[in-house]
């Protein structure tokens, strides 16, 4: 296929300036960028054409060549096969030169990373923390220890045998970088040295201790603050206390999720807090006051007569706080009827007595039930 003019595949006149040759190139960089069109051969294509075409039109001495002679005069002059680089080599070698638009454009976190001498940042770790509901209310300050990578107490984090420094990387003479084909002195394609993965640094005895990583696992002891309101599962981060990173990048997160230990009493639902209360159906018939449970003891609470089963009493404010706004719940007492299974005689004798008084008053919802299931079967003949 003939090779099209340089100045058509930009679309730029052939006076034009160097900064509009540049400005053209990164707008149709972008434009035609396989991560921005993928799997499209046509734009992939057009990409590596508008590489070559800025590679030339950018260098004076190229420009100059190819003004005089055409395609022919660049003959011998180093201008790059692009159709058979890969994409991302590309854009290493112009995302240098257009900074970091372009460079992030690329993914260029990814490329900035593995530039600055291999440098990446830690794992994440996880631990848990187990809490009382008590402390849940009041938020906390948790000691937790954990395992993490530390650096090697024997080779001070160098990976070497004691008294044995680490060398320079034969393959990038310590820079830990490589420098592929040179391009008419314009452009760099430079990438991480392969040999050291960027630390410029080879070990050539390693420490015994740790195996040449230069860390070794170590106990750590923390003190985390709980927020009051934490809930089951969340986790709180501790930022840097994670695994450290490669070639001194920063360490990772450690998380901490809270799990909280069941209480004997207290339920929780939200911000609020529920328990149920088995009574006498004596104290709901008659009324009573009782004791019931809180996070910080007993509160007394007034059970009023006629009572019913399942009915739900309201404790303003002695819930559990809200872990955003702070604003408490409430406790919710359910009280629950329990009727006596066993009698004694006189028991017996009490309630027979009782139960030939007992009116339609006394149970209207009772009455109610089956005076209409009398009158539905009546219906039904
Ligand atoms: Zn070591
Ligand atoms: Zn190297």
């Amino acid at each position: 296929m003939a090779k099209r003019d340089y100045y058509d595949v930009l679309g730029v006149e052939k006076n034009a300036s160097a900064d509009e040759i540049k400005r053209v190139y990164r707008r149709m960089a972008l434009k035609y960028h396989p991560d921005k069109n993928p799997g499209d051969k046509e734009a992939e294509a057009k990409f590596k054409e508008c590489a070559e075409a800025y590679e030339v039109l950018s260098d004076a001495e190229k420009r100059k060549r190819y003004d005089q002679y055409g395609h022919e005069g660049l003959r011998g002059a180093g201008v790059h096969d692009y159709s058979h680089m890969n994409v991302q080599d590309i854009s290493d070698m112009f995302g240098d030169m257009f900074g970091d638009l372009f460079g992030d454009m690329f993914g260029g976190g990814r490329r900035r990373s593995s530039r600055s001498h291999g440098q990446s940042r830690g794992y994440d770790l996880e631990t848990s923390v187990e809490l009382t509901l008590e402390e849940v209310a009041k938020g906390t300050e948790k000691t937790i220890e954990f395992t993490r990578q530390d650096i090697c107490t024997d080779c001070g984090g160098t990976g070497a045998a004691k008294g044995k420094a680490p060398t320079r990387c034969p393959t990038c003479g310590g820079t830990g970088q490589v420098q592929r084909a040179g391009l008419g002195g314009f452009f760099q394609m430079v990438s991480t040295c392969p040999t050291c993965q960027g630390t410029g640094q080879v070990i050539t005895d390693p420490c015994r201790k740790c195996r040449g990583t230069g860390f070794i696992p170590k106990k750590r002891t923390l003190s985390v603050k709980i927020p009051a309101g934490v809930h089951e599962g969340q986790g709180i981060r501790v930022s840097g206390e994670g695994e450290p990173g490669k070639h001194g990048g920063p360490r990772g997160d450690l998380y901490c999720y809270v799990r909280v230990k069941a209480h004997p009493f207290l339920m929780r639902d939200g911000s609020n807090l529920v328990v149920t209360v088995p009574l006498r159906f004596t104290q709901m018939t008659l009324g009573d006051t009782i004791d019931v449970p809180t996070l910080d003891g007993t509160r007394q609470l007034k059970i009023s007569a006629g009572t019913q089963h399942g009915d739900i009493f309201r404790i303003r404010g002695q819930g559990l706080p809200e872990l955003r706004s702070g604003r408490s719940g409430d406790l919710l007492v359910r009280v629950m009827v329990e009727i006596p299974k066993k009698l004694t005689s006189e028991q017996q004798d009490l309630l027979q007595k009782f139960a030939q008084t007992e009116g339609k008053d006394n149970s209207s919802e009772s009455t109610s039930f089956f005076d209409r299931l009398k009158r539905h079967l009546g219906a039904d003949k």
